[in-house]
């Protein structure tokens, strides 16, 4: 088999979307039971994936953290409390990492590999982010958007994974064209927007190319039942909040039917490590 096969690199971003949410901590906790609903889809399909989670989660949620391990997946970094990268500039970037780090290890994290940036924000803005993260050991970052995008995106990074000049792998997030735009095809509200068969369609195409198929998901993705709140990092824009809350009671129905797809889910650390 070839070393991109149908590989779907399934990931959760485990955050908590009421942080950096003005009074957030005044809705539900429904970080851990919705995990919870995501380890058994795993289970049930025998697959294991990628965590990019949080600093302040593993702290808050070092149980979920060990089980998540226990299960056989994959624990990576996402920054410590979800700070675009180039809001914390070079030198915080690295204290960050450092607390994010930190704090996965007190989880019981022992073998971090990976970054993805909240939000995809290493962009052409942030040259030295890839530096900064191949200097504190990481080998890859799936941190990059690569089109135009109202919040962050980096066009001329290319679609495809690549290994940088300074030895660290940037697995970019997987695009199809809609129309005019290039959009992520798996990724969080996009995923329970877009029609069926444009998603579809474009795995396969990607498949074809022998390219991995990207996805991010995020706890609330699958969550019916939070309350109505205007979530952060959206521009305060009241049509994408809506789109936040779209669809959520189909994502696990959507997400089966992808199998028919024959997608072999596995961890980004173990696909970095076969290129
Ligand atoms: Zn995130």
């Amino acid at each position: 088999m070839a070393k991109t096969d149908n590989i779907f690199l399934f990931s959760v971003d485990l955050e908590d979307a009421r942080e950096n949410v003005l009074n957030g901590w005044q809705y539900k906790e429904r970080v851990p039971a919705i995990t919870h609903q995501f380890l058994t889809w795993l289970e049930k399909n025998n697959f294991n994936c990628t965590f990019f989670t949080v600093g302040k989660i593993a702290e808050q949620y070092p149980e979920l953290i060990k089980e998540i391990v226990l299960k056989g997946h994959e624990i990576a970094c996402h920054s410590y409390e979800h700070t675009p990268v180039d809001k914390l500039g070079k030198e915080n970037f690295k204290k960050d990492l450092d607390k994010n780090i930190s704090a996965l290890l007190k989880a019981g994290v022992n073998d971090i590999k990976g970054f993805r940036a909240p939000v995809f924000s290493i962009t052409e803005k942030t040259p030295w982010a890839h530096d900064v993260l191949k200097e504190m050991g990481f080998s890859y970052s799936s941190s990059v958007l690569p089109a135009k995008n109202p919040l962050y995106g980096w066009e001329n990074f290319g679609q495809q994974h690549k290994k940088l000049e300074n030895g660290l792998i940037e697995i970019p997030m997987t695009l199809g064209n809609f129309g005019p735009l290039k959009i992520p095809i798996a990724g969080g509200v996009y995923f329970r927007v877009l029609p069926k068969f444009f998603i579809y369609n474009s795995i396969k195409n990607c498949l074809k190319k022998n390219e991995p198929v990207l996805s991010y998901f995020h706890p609330y993705d699958a969550d019916a039942e939070q309350e109505r709140y205007m979530h952060a990092g959206i521009n305060d824009s009241r049509f994408y909040n809506r789109l936040m809350y779209y669809n959520r009671k189909n994502f696990f129905p959507r997400l089966d039917s992808l199998l028919q797809l024959d997608l072999k889910i596995i961890p980004y650390k173990l696909f970095a490590e076969r290129l």
